[in-house]
């Protein structure tokens, strides 16, 4: 009889889990906790929490919505179980993180097809494999990928800019231009004058960031500085560094402004821009209030806050497809935040994904690519085709999407035919599954 083997029962390893046991198929799923703990878990349980107890929004007109009710509908033990220790939270669902865990375990440990080992991997096994080991991968483990993907391709930081949804730019105040018109105009700039930008710098020193951990101290030697750490050294490390203006004269005026903010597209479909040079270790309300004070993003949402944390991930675009599958093995799967998806939910999701088609390989039934109108779908393209130079995590939202057909101004509107198609398409892919 088949075995699949997954390793980490955490959010992605246990909802894969599940998701090939629910076939008939065998699965060794393989924890090292509590043999072994993260710098960040605390106990024995599968799928713990390790900060925030709230899987964020819950209604459709939010994407990490969206995402669970697609999720719902394809029988996840992750979503069911959060939704069976939901506490009162707003629009959220936020959980009671030790009923959900144990809930998760139950499920999971007592499955008939399921077999749990407690031990640490630190080689990739033979055999049909899904990789799930988080964030924190183990550091033996993290070797043994480092030799299978290359230097290169392993990450261990995520210092990541904020990513905003193009239609929350306003156009009138930003212009299209690469610096002194090099190649395409690629960048939309956000011009300052002198006033503006004082006003942002003193905002921007000022304001609140999230506490690094013991296990993160060591980040700032990885070369990468945040914004509000080079702007802690005077105006003019920003206005000669990110925020340099020369070669960017507004060609409405033929006037170079006092400092420049530039935006980069992030996706192919243009739904997306980064901000350039902008990672940051804010806490994410004073991310949105000092980044609203840059001309244009007045009304920007921020669809992935920047961040700075350890995060072991995979450069996917390389090396997955999007059916979480490893290029180079066709029974090595990835799943998880080590897939270059961020979030618990996102983590959950690719967990899916991945044991759908861990197990219709072993069946010999063709794998699943989800459809890009669903955010599952949208995610694994996301993170597996953009050609980036530098590719960072990303969370669910809508413009990961494609557009609709017809331009809808109104933002609510908007999202909600997003998500009315992503779950009719969704409910056609099942039938077709
Ligand atoms: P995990 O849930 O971490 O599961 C991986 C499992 O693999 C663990 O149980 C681990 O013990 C096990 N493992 C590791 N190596 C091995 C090995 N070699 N052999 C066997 N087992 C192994 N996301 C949010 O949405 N909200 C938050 O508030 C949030 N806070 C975070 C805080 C921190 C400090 C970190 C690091 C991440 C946070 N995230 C948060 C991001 C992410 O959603 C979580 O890390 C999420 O748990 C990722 O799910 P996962 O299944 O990929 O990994």
């Amino acid at each position: 009889q088949p075995v699949i083997t997954v390793i980490g029962a955490g959010l992605a390893g246990s909802e894969a889990a599940w998701q090939i046991a629910k076939e008939g198929i065998q699965v060794h799923l393989y924890e090292m906790r509590p043999v072994k703990q993260t710098p960040a878990h605390h106990t024995d349980k599968f799928a713990e929490l390790v900060c925030s107890n709230s899987l964020r929004g819950n209604s459709l007109t939010n994407a990490v919505g969206v995402l669970k009710e697609e999720m719902r509908r394809l029988d996840s033990v992750i979503i069911a179980s959060a939704d069976g220790a939901a506490v009162p939270a707003g629009g959220a669902l936020a959980v009671d993180r030790h009923d959900f865990a144990d809930a998760v375990t139950q499920k999971v440990r007592n499955h008939p097809n399921i077999t749990v080992f407690n031990e640490e991997i630190d080689s990739i096994p033979d055999g049909p494999t899904i990789i799930a080991t988080g964030p924190l991968t183990s550091e033996g483990l993290s070797n043994s990928l480092r030799e299978l993907t290359g230097e290169e391709s392993l990450y261990f930081y995520d210092a990541a800019a904020p990513i905003i949804d193009a239609e929350t730019i306003d156009r009138d105040k930003v212009y299209l231009k690469s610096r002194y018109d090099k190649g395409e105009a690629a960048y939309l700039n956000c011009p300052m004058n002198e006033e503006e930008f004082n006003r942002f710098y003193e905002a921007l020193i000022s304001a609140e960031t999230v506490p690094l951990k013991e296990f993160e101290k060591e980040i700032f030697f990885e070369g990468c500085m945040p914004i509000e750490v080079m702007a802690a050294r005077g105006p003019k490390t920003m206005l000669f560094g990110p925020m340099k203006p020369v070669g960017l004269e507004d060609p409405k005026t033929g006037k170079r402004p006092y400092a420049v903010v530039q935006l980069r597209q992030d996706n192919s479909s243009g739904t997306l821009f980064n901000m350039v040079g902008f990672q940051t270790h804010l806490k994410w309300g004073p991310q949105k209030e000092v980044f609203r004070l840059i001309p244009g993003l007045e009304q920007a949402d921020f669809v992935r806050y920047g961040v700075m944390h350890r995060n072991t991930f995979l450069n996917s675009p390389k090396l997955l497809n999007r059916t979480y599958q490893f290029k180079a093995r066709e029974d090595l799967f990835f799943a998880g935040q080590i897939t270059g998806v961020e979030g618990y939910v996102e983590s959950a999701a690719a967990g899916m994904i991945a044991g759908i088609n861990a197990a219709r390989l072993v069946k010999g039934q063709e794998l699943l690519v989800f459809p890009e109108e669903t955010i599952l779908g949208a995610m694994a393209e996301y993170i597996t085709t953009e050609a980036k130079k530098n590719f960072q995590p990303i969370n669910a939202n809508f413009g990961l999407l494609k557009p609709l057909e017809e331009r809808i101004k109104s933002k609510k509107e908007r999202y909600e035919q997003l998500a009315e198609r992503a779950l009719g398409t969704i409910q056609n892919f099942m039938k077709e599954m």
